[in-house]
């Protein structure tokens, strides 16, 4: 729709034919993938040329005068979007006053037609907005896609704009196939190509397993100390509640909020309590019972440092990942691997160095892709542990240290670094960087973690961020010889 306006209103804007002498009729419906705004015929260049006489100032331009600037043509195609009335009609007169008025009407928000468009505007990004927060997707059958499923969203829209919210779904989940049905029009992801069909009224039937899926996501992700009922109002406005299985379990998780703001209040607080001993073998062997933080109950193993007791350099991570937490050790699986690798280029043996994590447990949570030896049979996501976890789990590296006094700690990852600098940490920051007035050792240097490696953009990324690593561990090794 948007785009047939553009190329008809440039055309008449082009011949100089004035706003008042246009009607711009609305299409009755929306057909499949092209959503033209105007009934076939009713307005082309041909008809709109003998819409004379001419405006007596009038005049013909050459093509290149008739042209916008991006902020005009961002908000036409937010109003171009909107269920306004009236809206072709506002829009081809801003662009008639634009290109024979004032270049700079934009600028003048007191106008009625540019205030006009502005509120139109705002109404718009808040749809979209609210599109993006509050989609909620069911897994369905579906033989046409290579995977044998679709996952299906209906939502209530107030406007048209389904087309400028639907990449967002794309970009998040385009391995995936996926429909999203709005009253005014249905956006369709085949893997491939992004197509737009008629609405559907109204909401087709939902499972009640994800119905309770999503219950429990909310509950679980539902902050009390975050709670604020009328910001939630303005947020998640009545009319969208039908798409949301959550919305009937808000009163209670409002009710419960206060205790369980006690409850957090106090966990926030919770350190885990080693036995008064540098033995390591000890302190693994009490961790293992630890209940510190919630990630015991989730996590497989608890997965402890090792290596030598008596190595100068101390290599901490960020966390068990899903082949640590099943093996029970550190650095394993494919980060592990990059690991050793670097380690092998180096020729330094990882039986001489202590590697542990910052927080012993695996946090994670459910994809639906498959993965026969997860335990669950799913593929688990890791997930980065909380402020309150690192903390929760903090005395056990400090044991750590305690017991190993490495000479150089390398920090790979932000986690790591978070925990030994006692902040949030950027890498970028810190890389290349040797930081010698720290308690905790007398050289700290920080690099990226094996898997952020894995996950680089591009193999020049992943090349540069392992020859950081393989930099920073010679220099650990060097300083280390120094003591
Ligand atoms: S992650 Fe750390 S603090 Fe939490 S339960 Fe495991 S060992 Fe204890």
């Amino acid at each position: 729709g948007f785009l047939d306006f553009r190329t008809k209103a440039r055309a008449l804007a082009l011949k100089a034919i004035p706003p008042d002498e246009i009607i711009w009729v609305e299409p009755k419906a929306v057909t499949e993938t092209t959503l033209s705004m105007f009934s076939s015929g009713a307005f082309d260049t041909g008809g709109a040329s003998k819409a004379t006489p001419l405006n007596k100032n009038s005049k013909v331009l050459p093509v290149s005068q008739v042209s916008v600037s991006p902020e005009f043509l961002r908000l036409a195609e937010a109003v171009a979007h909107s269920n306004a009335a009236g809206k072709w009609t506002l829009l081809y007169r801003l662009l008639w006053r634009l290109t024979y008025e004032n270049k700079r009407l934009l600028e003048v928000i007191t106008d009625d037609d540019v205030k006009a468009a502005l509120d139109i505007q705002k109404k718009i990004k808040r749809e979209v907005h609210k599109i993006h927060a509050f989609v909620r997707f069911e897994r369905v059958e579906d033989t046409s896609t290579p995977s044998g499923e679709r996952y299906v969203a209906w939502m209530k829209t107030d406007h048209p704009c389904l087309q400028l919210a639907a990449p967002f779904f794309m970009r998040r989940f385009g391995d995936r196939p996926f429909t999203i049905l709005t009253p005014f029009e249905c956006a369709h992801w085949d893997l491939e190509k992004l197509t737009y069909s008629e609405g559907s009224p109204v909401a087709p039937d939902r499972g009640e397993s994800v119905d309770e899926l999503w219950k429990s996501y909310y509950k679980s992700s539902f902050n009390p100390a975050r709670l604020n009922i009328s910001m939630m109002k303005k947020e998640m406005p009545v009319r969208y509640w039908d798409a949301l299985p959550e919305a009937d379990i808000i009163r209670d998780l409002i009710l419960e909020a206060p205790e369980r703001l006690k409850k957090m209040a106090k966990n926030q607080n919770v350190r885990a309590e080693p036995p008064e001993t540098t033995d390591l073998a000890e302190l693994k062997k009490a961790a293992t019972g630890c209940t510190a933080c919630p990630l015991y109950k989730t996590g497989t193993h608890m997965v402890f440092g090792e290596g030598s007791k008596t190595s100068r350099i101390m290599v901490i991570g960020e966390q068990p990942g899903d082949t640590e937490d099943l093996e029970g050790k550190p650095f394993r699986g494919p980060a592990g691997k990059v690991f050793d690798r670097v380690l092998n280029d180096l020729g330094l043996d990882r039986e001489a160095l202590y590697v542990t994590n910052a927080v012993k447990h695996f946090k994670w949570k459910h994809t639906d892709i498959p993965n026969p030896s997860s335990p669950t049979g799913k593929t688990r996501l890791h997930q980065r542990a909380s402020g309150a976890e690192m903390h929760a789990c903090k005395p056990w590296l400090e044991k750590e240290i305690d017991a190993i006094k490495p000479d150089v700690i390398v920090c790979l990852g932000a986690t790591a670094a978070q925990a030994i600098f006692g902040k949030v940490c950027k890498i970028s920051d810190y890389k290349g960087k040797l930081v010698t007035d720290l308690p905790w050792a007398p050289n700290v240097l920080v690099s990226y973690h094996p898997s952020a490696i894995l996950r680089a953009p591009d193999k020049n990324e992943a090349r540069e961020m392992e020859e950081n690593m393989r930099n920073v561990l010679a220099l650990a090794h060097e300083l280390s010889k120094k003591h």
